[in-house]
């Protein structure tokens, strides 16, 4: 049994890997300050002897006296609509001095700690599929930049941590992820689209729907997570997180139609700025070295998720 920090823990993704993590056997010590999280998302772990949740915002220093083995640093806003407008400044700060502060715990106590990074630290890529070596083309003074740079620099602080201070460390680049726990209302297309169909509602598409993005199923991210995470101490990663299965937005919306019988029609909005035309992550390095690969592709994935968001139908504002 292993004692697993894991911030952003009621989050969507940090909820699935409380979960899983659980049901392993371990220990988990859950950290967040519930700004997009919710404790329903882990209500099936909350009186459990294996389980503590910790309200705290990661900007500020964490003590735990337990002694911790592997940190997952996840917290962070993580959809368009919650880290740009008034809380744009709160996300640089969670990515970079949250980052610090988990990076510091991890010093302490000698334990391994990954990093949740994104797609998003290559911007809107000149390079298809992207490569772990591209740099990346982020506007840096751009409405998303709030995230795309914070994320970028609390890659920098991980890699200075492990050179200079000796931490063991992982940096995941995690591609667009949806499935169950997802919040009905953050506004991310899969979750949008699929309430958006099931309440009859118009379903929005920004721009004319031919970017594109690559969707990976939540059960297949997380196996890959905690695959890295158990890896051996020389590898650092970065590594991309992601299922190459590419489809335009238009594709996306065309196929939620059809799956939930939906009589919601289309209707085009303004695209925001920055707004990536293409993302497929290249996955040879997470196949070669982990024999990883998504399993589920976004037929079934979708279903499953439209199955979710039926039962949870009635939290959605629209
Ligand atoms: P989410 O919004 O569901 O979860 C983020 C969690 O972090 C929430 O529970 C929120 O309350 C918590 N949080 C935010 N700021 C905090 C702070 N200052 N202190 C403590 N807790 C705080 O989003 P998610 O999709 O689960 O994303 C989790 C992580 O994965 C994020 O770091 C995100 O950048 C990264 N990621 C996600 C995706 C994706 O497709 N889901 C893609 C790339 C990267
Ligand atoms: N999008 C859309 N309609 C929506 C929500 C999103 O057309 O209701 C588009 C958005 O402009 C982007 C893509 O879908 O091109 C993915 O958006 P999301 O917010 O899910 O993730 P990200 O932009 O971070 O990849």
């Amino acid at each position: 049994m292993k004692i697993i920090l894991i911030t952003g823990g009621t989050g969507f993704l940090g909820s699935n890997l409380c979960t899983r993590l659980f049901d392993e056997g371990n220990h988990i010590i859950c950290v967040d300050n519930n700004y997009t999280g919710k404790m329903s998302n882990v209500k099936s772990l909350l009186d459990k002897p294996r389980f503590e949740f910790i309200e705290h915002d990661i900007c500020q220093p964490l003590n735990i006296d337990k002694k911790i083995d592997q940190i997952y640093n996840f917290a962070c806003p993580a959809s368009p609509p919650a880290y740009q407008g008034k809380h744009a400044i709160k996300t640089t700060m969670t990515s970079v001095y949250g980052a610090i502060n988990m990076l510091e715990l991890a010093k302490k106590h000698k334990a391994t700690i990954l990093q949740a990074s994104t797609s998003e630290v290559y911007g809107d890529p000149l390079m298809h599929p992207q490569k772990e070596d591209y740099r990346g083309n982020v506007n840096p003074i751009g409405i998303r930049a709030c995230y795309d740079e914070g994320k970028r620099c609390a890659e920098s602080l991980f890699f200075d941590y492990h050179r200079h201070e000796g931490v063991d460390i992982k940096v995941i680049r995690i591609f667009n992820t949806y499935g169950l726990n997802m919040d009905a209302n953050d506004g991310r297309v899969v979750s949008n689209f699929i309430c958006q169909a099931l309440s009859g509602k118009d379903i929005t598409i920004y721009g004319d729907g031919s970017q594109t993005r690559s969707f990976c199923y939540v059960d297949d991210l997380i196996d890959i997570i905690i695959k890295v995470m158990n890896s051996d101490k020389n590898f650092t990663g970065p590594i991309n997180t992601g299922n190459p299965g590419e489809f335009t937005i238009k594709e996306l919306a065309q196929k939620i139609i059809q799956k939930t019988g939906s009589k919601s029609k289309i209707i085009y909005k303004d695209l925001p700025a920055d707004d990536p035309t293409q993302r497929r992550p290249d996955i040879s390095l997470a196949k070669e070295k982990f024999n990883w690969e998504p399993k589920i592709e976004l037929d079934e994935g979708l279903d499953k998720t439209i199955a979710f968001f039926k039962e949870n139908i009635h939290e959605f504002r629209g």
